[in-house]
C-alpha cells in the first residue's frame, strides 16, 4: 500500500454522490437473497462475486435490476440502508448524503410511510452504532417520467423527514430534458430542500445550464461535460457551485473514455470546487477510498492535497456550520498526526 493509499484509508471523509440501491455490495446482496430464495441472484459467494464483476454498462443495469428485485418490503430497505452505512464506516466515511429513490419502492408496493420509517430507523442505528451520519437526497428517476416526479415530490413534501436535505434527478439524460422537472424542483426548494440534479454526465454543457437556470441546482451531479464550455466553468467557479465527480463511474458508463482523459484536472484548474464520489460503488468495482486514490493520481496530490479534497466535500455538503467545523477539525487532526 502506498503512503497516500494508507492515508486515504484512515482519512475521515464525506460522500455526497452515492446511490442507495447502487451501494448494495455482494455481502449485502447475499443477505437480501437469503431472505428471498426465489430471486435470480446467484446464491453461492463465488458465483455472486462473479455476477458483480463489472463487464459493461448493460451488465451493470442487469445487476442493478436484480438488486432492485430483492428490495420487496420495509425490512429489506432497513437492512440495505444499515449495511451500506457499515460499508461506509469501514472506509472511514463519517457523513454521507445518500441518494434514495422512493419511487422504485413505492411502485413495488412498499407503502411510503413504511419506506421512510425504514431508512430513518437504519439512519439512527448507523449514527449511534457505527458513527456514520446519513442524510437523504430523494431523487426523481428521470426515465420513469413525470408520474415519478410527482410521486417523489409528494413523498418528499408529505413525509419530509428531518434528515432529508436535498432533491435530485437521476436516470438517463438523453431524451429526458431537465426543464420539464422545474415545477417539481420549485416545490421541493420552496419546502427547504437543496437542488442537486445529475447533469452533463452523458450530454453536453447545455444540460448543466438547464440544471442551473431551470432547476436552480446548488451542486451538480457529475457535470463531466462542463469543461467543454469555458463560460460555464467560470460560472461554476464564481458561484461556488460544486461538482460531484465520480471518476470510475464515468469510465464504466463510457461518459469518459479513459481515466487519463478525465476532465477533473481542467475542473480544478478552472477553480471549480470539486468533490470526489463513488456513485454506485460495488457495481462499478470501486469504493470511495479507491476514487480518492484515482483523484490523487490524476491531480498529482500528496496527503495534504488529498485532505483538501476531503475538506471540499465537507464544504460542499449540506451539513450545518457546526457539523462542517467538526468534520473539518477531524480531517485536520488526522492529517497533522499522520503527516507529522
Ligand atoms: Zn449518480
Amino acid at each position: 500500500m502506498s503512503d497516500v493509499t494508507a492515508f486515504i484509508a484512515g482519512l475521515p471523509k464525506a460522500e455526497l454522490h452515492v446511490h442507495h440501491v447502487g451501494s448494495a455490495s455482494p455481502r449485502i446482496v447475499a443477505e437480501l437473497a437469503a431472505r428471498h430464495p426465489d430471486s435470480k441472484v446467484p446464491k453461492d459467494p463465488a458465483t455472486l462475486a462473479d455476477f458483480f464483476t463489472f463487464r459493461d454498462f448493460a451488465h451493470f443495469i442487469e445487476v442493478y435490476l436484480a438488486v432492485v428485485d430483492l428490495i420487496r418490503d420495509a425490512d429489506d430497505v432497513r437492512l440495505l440502508t444499515y449495511e451500506i452505512a457499515r460499508d461506509m464506516a469501514r472506509q472511514n466515511i463519517r457523513y454521507a448524503e445518500l441518494t434514495v429513490t422512493p419511487f422504485s419502492s413505492t411502485r413495488r408496493g412498499i407503502p411510503d410511510v413504511a419506506f421512510v420509517e425504514a431508512i430513518e430507523d437504519a439512519r439512527k442505528g448507523a449514527e449511534t452504532e457505527l458513527g456514520v451520519s446519513l442524510r437523504w437526497c430523494f431523487d426523481i428517476p428521470g426515465e420513469a417520467g413525470l408520474e415519478s416526479a410527482e410521486e417523489t415530490t409528494r413523498i418528499a413534501l408529505d413525509l419530509q423527514p428531518d434528515s432529508l436535505v436535498s432533491f435530485g434527478l437521476g436516470g438517463p439524460e438523453i431524451g429526458v430534458p431537465r426543464p420539464q422537472f422545474k415545477p417539481y424542483f420549485d416545490r421541493a426548494i420552496a419546502a427547504g430542500l437543496h437542488s442537486v440534479p445529475h447533469a452533463g454526465e452523458t450530454t453536453g454543457p447545455q444540460t448543466i445550464w438547464d440544471a442551473l437556470t431551470e432547476l436552480r441546482a446548488e451542486r451538480i451531479g457529475h457535470g463531466t461535460s462542463s469543461t467543454q464550455d469555458p463560460k460555464l466553468l467560470q460560472f461554476l467557479a464564481e458561484h461556488r457551485i460544486p461538482l460531484e465527480v465520480c471518476p470510475t463511474s464515468n469510465i464504466a458508463t463510457r461518459a469518459v473514455a479513459t481515466l487519463d482523459e478525465h476532465p477533473i484536472r481542467e475542473m480544478v484548474a478552472a477553480g471549480v470546487l470539486v468533490t470526489v464520489n463513488s456513485d454506485d460503488p460495488p457495481m462499478f468495482g470501486t469504493d470511495l477510498n479507491k476514487e480518492y486514490a484515482v483523484a490523487a493520481r490524476l491531480l498529482d496530490l500528496d496527503a495534504v492535497g488529498v485532505a483538501g479534497l476531503a475538506k471540499n466535500a465537507v464544504e460542499a455538503s449540506f451539513l450545518d456550520t457546526a457539523g462542517k467545523a467538526k468534520l473539518t477539525a477531524e480531517i485536520n487532526a488526522y492529517t497533522a498526526a499522520t503527516t507529522a
